[in-house]
């Protein structure tokens, strides 16, 4: 239980508190009383008027810095426009009075230029209409999950969308990954939920697929394919369809990936894609094969 609020006469808060912790002696109740006649719940301050009336407006702790994801940082459009749409629509819902509201729109516009916002971005933000709930109830038929490279992942966000399909992105590597390493690190062939490739010997062709297990794991199957009609394998339907010899020593981690992952390859020059069947993480819920 964390924070909770309630109005009761002065008299009965001790006798109340009292009353909390004698319940279960392993449970702690503290209490905050309003200062100065305001209290803060959460991210709201609630004032108390001296007509009797309550009015509330944000509430910000004092070391609070007006430090929000900078302009120029190498993120989304997307993700500022959320920033901007985030405090304004906060704005709106706590502050009780159009003055309140007033202040408080004025003090994000200033803590948002001071982030590196231009105006004309803070302008269409706040004016842009929310999604219509029909959009935001359509499912997709697939979702994409991209390390965000500016410029670059924005087209392709813009090709998959008439095909239906979901873009989301993800960063690549961090300040955090490459410095912070608590434990020491798993070997890629031990790690499991990852997105793999293995080439054929005879053609050069590779299968990229993935699976929720280890490479190793999947590998072995993939092996034991080539010989028993108990394993389906795109690999070992390749090898035995086209005569060829698949290079084994070849397959690799390309990358780690617990979530369902559509992979995205250009091949000829033609953007190729084929999409994934099943929403669990399972193996083989993406194959095939790239040329
Ligand atoms: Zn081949």
């Amino acid at each position: 239980m964390d924070d909770i609020i309630t109005a009761l006469p002065k008299v009965s808060v001790q006798p109340f508190l009292n009353h909390l912790n004698s319940i279960e002696e392993t449970i702690n109740f503290t209490v905050e009383l309003e200062s100065n006649g305001e209290l803060s719940f959460l991210d709201t301050t609630v004032k108390h008027n001296s007509n009797g009336t309550l009015s509330t407006t944000v509430f910000r702790k004092k070391t609070h810095t007006d430090k929000y994801l900078s302009f120029a940082s190498h993120h989304p459009i997307a993700h500022k426009i959320a920033v901007i749409k985030t405090l304004f629509c906060r704005a709106n819902s706590i502050c009780g009075s159009d003055q309140d509201r007033n202040i408080e729109r004025a003090h994000i516009r200033s803590a948002l230029k001071m982030n590196g916002y231009p105006s004309r971005v803070i302008s269409n933000a706040m004016r842009a209409r929310p999604a219509s709930s029909s959009k935001v109830m359509m499912k997709p038929k697939a979702t994409v999950v991209l390390p965000y490279i500016k410029n670059v992942s924005e087209c392709i966000k813009r090709i998959l969308l008439p095909l239906d399909i979901r873009t989301c992105f993800k960063t690549h590597t961090t300040l955090r990954q490459l410095l912070v390493h608590p434990k020491d690190p798993i070997p890629v062939e031990s790690q499991t939920g990852v997105i793999y490739q293995v080439s054929c010997g005879t053609c050069h062709i590779s299968y990229i697929g993935q699976t929720g297990r280890t490479i190793t794991h999947r590998l072995k199957e993939h092996k034991q394919a080539l010989t028993s009609p108990y394993h389906f394998s795109a690999v070992a339907e390749h090898a035995m369809k086209e005569s060829h010899v698949i290079d084994w020593k070849s397959g690799k981690v390309i990358d780690i990936c617990h979530q369902l992952y559509l992979v995205v390859i250009w091949s000829h020059g033609t953007l190729k894609l084929k999409g994934a069947k099943s929403t669990e993480m399972k193996d083989c819920c993406l194959k095939f094969m790239v040329a």
